[in-house]
């Protein structure tokens, strides 16, 4: 960030002031090193001039500049698979997202052999993850943060804003994927970069074709590759919410946001007061901002739907950004980068057992009520690799369908797949909800016991606590709450129950 600045001492003076304890200018940080050169070829300063919006104009016109970095530093050091070598390892892992890579250091620190296989494995990820602290805390992680505030707010509306005293983080992409690396060096794992096209089962093993025509042999193949994955079965229709969002880490002239806080929610609509058409959607399906302040003239914006079923339209996302940068006096005169950001929500499990372990995207990781996934997942994959580590450790032998049976289960043990049904209810619920309805929700939501919302967000709460939570949250609301509860919330609920009982035969 540091480097950023002083990178462009014409066009950006220095922060006013330097938020009580983010870590904006960590030497060598992610953030640091990623944006070392933050203005392209060809896009010197008068390129940035010519580039930057008009007092009307809008940051689609901008064309983000910059992407990660891959991580070259690793080309010498990791193994790459000898296509005309041996062929056969303990476990294929298939993706090195957070999730894929994170099981990878994981598993082959405990002895296992290990390919992990990507098109492009040391490509930087592309999406700006946030998380709360503690969630990194709790994994010894919390230097691969690379900012933090003490504190997060939601804007419930033109008059409310609640505080939340719980620090939330950036994740340092580079840094983290950099630590998981290291692991998996040491580790030992060999890395092969192919795009799987196939994935072929015989009793005690299974093989992956790539698309350069390789074949790798593994008691054990591990899915990680997103969201997108063609290779995890369902054995029930696959009902998602949707989360959808466009966000832009922008340069921007001011902004009205305090640094020591992020912003996790802001659903005021005071911004659509000359938008009829927007309003009327917005009042239906409504979106937020999510910001994270970096300085007063670097911030990452992002318009977010929480959740929609059909899927809110990318377009009408972005309208609203723009209607709301603008009512916000935000001019944006750089975008250093954007994402689009969709993600499947809520739907059941992925068959258990089967041949094809999941992890990450692809099994049902992602916290139905939320979207988020990357600390849970990278909490989580330990316990898989020494599930993993049991059956195929030196001492023991455990494979075909056995050893399908012990990694599902160990992921999905019974009691977690029912704390699941709960918080794919908690998303069914807040479909039902409106911007009226999903202010009061989330206004009592907040003002419930830390212990809770703490939990809920987190994952972290048992059945019992949940339906402890379920009773606050009626206890605390106030009476239209009570009425959406009542009246919205009886066939979400007849199914959770009915998933409950299944999962309890
Ligand atoms: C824009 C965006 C922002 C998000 N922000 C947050 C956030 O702030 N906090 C949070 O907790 N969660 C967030 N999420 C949700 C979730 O944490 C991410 O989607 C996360 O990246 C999922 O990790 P993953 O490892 O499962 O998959 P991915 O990160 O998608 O990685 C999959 C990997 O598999 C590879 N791959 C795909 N197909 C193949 C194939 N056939 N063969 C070989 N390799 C293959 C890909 O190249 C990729 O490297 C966000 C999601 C998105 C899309």
């Amino acid at each position: 960030m540091a480097s950023l600045l002083r990178s462009l001492p014409l066009t950006l003076p220095p922060p006013s002031h330097t938020p009580p304890r983010s870590r904006l200018s960590l030497p060598g940080s992610s953030l640091s090193s990623s944006f070392a050169n933050p203005i392209r070829e060809g896009s010197k300063e008068r390129g940035f001039e010519l580039r930057s919006t008009g007092k009307f104009g809008s940051f689609l016109e901008l064309k983000p500049e910059n992407k990660p970095d891959p991580l070259e530093d690793f080309k010498e050091s990791v193994s790459w698979l000898d296509c005309g070598g041996k062929k056969r390892f303990d476990v294929v892992i298939i993706g090195t997202g957070p999730a894929g890579l994170r099981l990878a250091e994981q598993v082959s620190r405990r002895g296992i052999r290990v390919c992990c296989v990507d098109p492009s494995p040391l490509s930087g990820w592309p999406n700006n993850y946030g998380s709360w602290v503690d969630e990194f805390e709790g994994m010894g992680l919390e230097d691969c943060l690379d900012t933090t505030w003490p504190m997060a707010c939601v804007f419930i509306d033109d008059g409310r804003v609640k505080y939340l005293g719980r620090a939330y983080g950036r994740v340092g992409r580079r840094k983290l994927k950099s630590r998981l690396m290291e692991g998996c060096v040491e580790g030992g794992l060999v890395f092969h970069r192919a795009k799987v096209w196939e994935i072929k089962h015989k009793e005690f093993e299974s093989s992956v074709v790539c698309d350069d025509g390789s074949e790798i042999k593994a008691s054990l193949v591990v899915d990680a590759s997103g969201f997108r994955s063609e290779f995890i079965k369902y054995d029930k229709p696959r009902k998602h919410g949707y989360q959808i969002a466009h966000g832009i880490l922008a340069e921007v002239d001011e902004h009205p946001f305090d640094l020591d806080k992020m912003v996790l929610m802001d659903w005021r609509d005071s911004h659509m007061g000359n938008e009829p058409y927007l309003r009327k959607s917005n009042s239906e399906t409504p979106t937020f901002l999510y910001a994270m302040p970096f300085s007063s003239k670097l911030i990452f914006l992002e318009e977010t739907s929480l959740v929609s079923r059909p899927m809110l339209s990318y377009t009408e996302i972005k309208k609203r950004m723009v209607a709301r940068l603008r009512h916000l006096g935000i001019r944006v005169t750089r975008v250093l980068e954007d994402e689009k950001c969709l993600i499947p929500m809520g739907g059941p499990l992925p068959m258990i057992p089967q041949s094809v372990m999941g992890i990450g995207g692809t099994s049902g990781f992602v916290h139905p009520s939320t979207g988020y996934m990357v600390a849970r997942t990278l909490a989580l994959a330990p316990l898989l690799a020494e599930v993993i580590a049991e059956c195929l450790g030196s001492t023991r032998m455990i494979r075909g369908r056995p050893l399908h049976h012990k990694v599902w289960n160990g992921l999905w043990p019974t009691g977690r797949r029912c704390e699941r049904e709960y918080y794919a209810f908690g998303m069914e619920t807040l479909l039902k909800l409106d911007l009226s309805g999903t202010r009061r929700f989330f206004d009592t939501f907040f003002d419930l016991d830390p212990y809770y919302w703490q939990g809920f967000l987190s994952s972290r709460l048992s059945l019992v606590e949940l339906a402890m939570l379920s009773l606050s949250l009626f206890g605390h609301a106030s009476n239209p709450s009570r009425l959406d509860i009542i009246t919205k919330c009886p066939a979400p609920l007849a199914e959770m129950m009915g998933n409950l009982a299944l999962e309890a035969m």
